[in-house]
C-alpha cells in the first residue's frame, strides 16, 4: 500500500488539549484559588470538596487526595503496615509507580500471574502465592477492565488479608453492581495527564474502614496530627499532600468524569462492533459481572493467524498516523533491572535480603499468563473524544493492515 492511498486522521491526544477536558471550568476554579491566597490544602476548600464529592460519587466513608497515584498506592501500602520482609502480592503488568511504594514500606512485590485473556490477576493465581508473611493483596484493574472481583475476595476473606486495589486506569469501573476501588480494603486513583480525568499530577485514596482512613490522612500529612489536643509526628512518613491548584481542577474534572466514562464506553461498543470477525484478532474480554470504563483499548492479536502478530499490526498502523503500543510495558516489571539487581537503597539490597527465595522466584515458567498476554497484546490509543468517524477509521485501519500481513503484503 502506497502512502499516498492512506487517509490520515488526526486522532485526540490525551497529552494536549485536543485529547482533555479542560476548560472554562477549571480555568474558574484555579483563578478562585489563587484569588483566595490559600495555595495549602491544609487550609483551603478546593481539595477538601475533592474529596468529599469523590467519596459521595463511590459511595465510600473516605476519600483523601494527595500527590500521584503512585502516592496513593505508597498510602494504602503505608496504612496496612507491612513489617520489614513482609510480603505483598500483585502483579508484574503494571506501572512501576505500583510496586515502588511497596519496597519503600519495606515489603516484598510477590508478582502473581495473570489470566492472559484481560491481562489481570485472578484468584487462581493469587493463591499459590499466599504465604505466611502476606499481608496485602493489591489488584490492578488494567485498562479499566474490573478484576474477577468475586473469587478474590472471598479468597482473601478467607485468608484474613486485605486487598488494596488499584484503579489507577480504571475510574467509574463496576464489579457486581459496585465501584472499584470500593470492594476490596483500600482503593487507590491516579489522576496524572494521561487517566481518565485529570490534575496533571495527583492521586486519590478511598477507604470505607476508619482505622485505615486515619493512617491514610496521616501517611500524606508527614504523620502530624492535625487536630488532635497534643499533634505530633506519630510516625515515619513524607508530604504526599494535593495543592490546591490540583484540587481546583480536580473538582471540575470530577463533573466531566460521568460523561468521560459513559462516551469511552459507548465508543468501544462501536469498535467491538466494526472489529469483530476479523481472523486472529481477539476483542477486550469483559467478565459478566463486570463493567470496563476503556482507559485504553486493548486487542489481543495471534501471531499464528497474522504473521507479524503485534509488531506487525502496530508498524502498519503507524502508517495511519495510529500509534499503538504493542507488548504494552514490553517486559514484566520483574524483568526491570530494581528487581534483577535488588537496587534500592546503597548497596543494601535491602528490603529483598529479607525475603524467602520463593518470593524472588521470577522464572518464566511461574508467569505463562504474563508472557503470553504480553507476547499478544496491542494497546489502541482510547479517548472520550473520540468521534464515530475516528473510530471507524481505526478500525478500518486495523482490518487492512491485518489483512495485508495475512496476504503476505507487507
Ligand atoms: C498511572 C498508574 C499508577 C501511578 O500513577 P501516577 O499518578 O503516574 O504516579 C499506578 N498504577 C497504575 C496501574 C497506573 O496506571
Amino acid at each position: 500500500m502506497t502512502e499516498t492511498t492512506i487517509r490520515k486522521i488526526h486522532l485526540p491526544s490525551d497529552q494536549d488539549a485536543s485529547g482533555r477536558n479542560l476548560g472554562q471550568a477549571e480555568i474558574a476554579a484555579v483563578s478562585e484559588a489563587i484569588q483566595s491566597g490559600t495555595l495549602t490544602s491544609t487550609k483551603g476548600r478546593f481539595v477538601k470538596a475533592l474529596e468529599q464529592r469523590f467519596a459521595a460519587m463511590l459511595g465510600v466513608k473516605h476519600a483523601f487526595a494527595c500527590a500521584s497515584g503512585s502516592a496513593a498506592v505508597h498510602c494504602a501500602v503505608a496504612a496496612v503496615d507491612p513489617e520489614p520482609g513482609d510480603e505483598i502480592i500483585t502483579t508484574a503488568i503494571t506501572d512501576m509507580g505500583a510496586l515502588a511504594p511497596i519496597m519503600y514500606q519495606t515489603a516484598i512485590p510477590v508478582f502473581a500471574d495473570v489470566d492472559p485473556r484481560t491481562c489481570n490477576v485472578t484468584a487462581e493465581t493469587i493463591a499459590p502465592r499466599i504465604s505466611q508473611r502476606t499481608k496485602a493483596i493489591i489488584v490492578t484493574h488494567l485498562f479499566g477492565n474490573p478484576c474477577e472481583m468475586g473469587p478474590i475476595v472471598e479468597l482473601a476473606r478467607s485468608a484474613g488479608i486485605p486487598i488494596i486495589e488499584d484503579c489507577a486506569q480504571a475510574f467509574m469501573a463496576r464489579y457486581d453492581g459496585h465501584p472499584v476501588g470500593t470492594l476490596g480494603a483500600i482503593g487507590a486513583f491516579s489522576l496524572q495527564q494521561g487517566k481518565h480525568i485529570t490534575t496533571g499530577e495527583g492521586g486519590l485514596v478511598v477507604t470505607g474502614d476508619d482505622a485505615l482512613a486515619r493512617r491514610i490522612f496521616l501517611f500524606i500529612n508527614k504523620a502530624w496530627g492535625y487536630g488532635d489536643p497534643q499533634p505530633d509526628h506519630y510516625f515515619l512518613a513524607l508530604n504526599e499532600r494535593m495543592s490546591e491548584l490540583c484540587g481546583a481542577v480536580g473538582v471540575a474534572q470530577l463533573d466531566r468524569l460521568e460523561s468521560v466514562v459513559g462516551r469511552r464506553i459507548a465508543l468501544a461498543a462501536e469498535l467491538d462492533a466494526l472489529l469483530c470477525g476479523i481472523p486472529g484478532v481477539a476483542l477486550p474480554y469483559v467478565a459478566p459481572k463486570s463493567v470496563h470504563t476503556y482507559w485504553k483499548y486493548c486487542i489481543r492479536v495471534d501471531a499464528q493467524v497474522v504473521p507479524d502478530g503485534v509488531s506487525g499490526v502496530a508498524r502498519l498502523l503507524r502508517d495511519y498516523d495510529i500509534f499503538t503500543v504493542p507488548r504494552y510495558i514490553q517486559k514484566p516489571a520483574f524483568a526491570c533491572e530494581v528487581f534483577q539487581q535488588h537496587r534500592t537503597f546503597g548497596n543494601s539490597h535491602f528490603p529483598f535480603t529479607l525475603a524467602r527465595p520463593e518470593a524472588l522466584d521470577y522464572s518464566r515458567e511461574r508467569f505463562p499468563g504474563t508472557f503470553e498476554a504480553l507476547d499478544g497484546i496491542l494497546v489502541i490509543p482510547w479517548n472520550d473524544r473520540f468521534t464515530s468517524d475516528d473510530v471507524r477509521f481505526i478500525a478500518e485501519a486495523i482490518r487492512t493492515s491485518v489483512a495485508t500481513l495475512r496476504a503476505g503484503k507487507s
